[in-house]
């Protein structure tokens, strides 16, 4: 099963029951509750335009992952 992130502070975050049919995440640390598809989708979109800037400054993708403080393999490919 794919592990969920929380998209403020990138900490691993658990189930936390349904809303409306859909499941909700919460995070152990900031204790946000948020929804799988919209943060998701609002992540990506966002954080690989700015990696690919990123990589195109030569930045290494350790690197990247320190600055925008993300999890290689999780959210993003790299
Ligand atoms: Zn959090």
């Amino acid at each position: 099963m794919k592990k969920v992130y929380c998209p403020d502070c990138n900490e691993y975050s658990v189930k936390s029951g349904f809303q409306k049919g859909k499941q909700r995440y919460k995070c152990k640390v900031c204790n946000k509750r948020f929804q799988l598809y919209y943060t998701y989708k609002a992540y990506n979109e966002n954080t690989n335009s700015l990696i690919k800037s990123l990589l195109k400054e030569s930045c290494s993708v350790q690197g990247i992952s320190r600055v925008l403080n993300i999890s290689c393999g999780t959210e993003v490919s790299c």
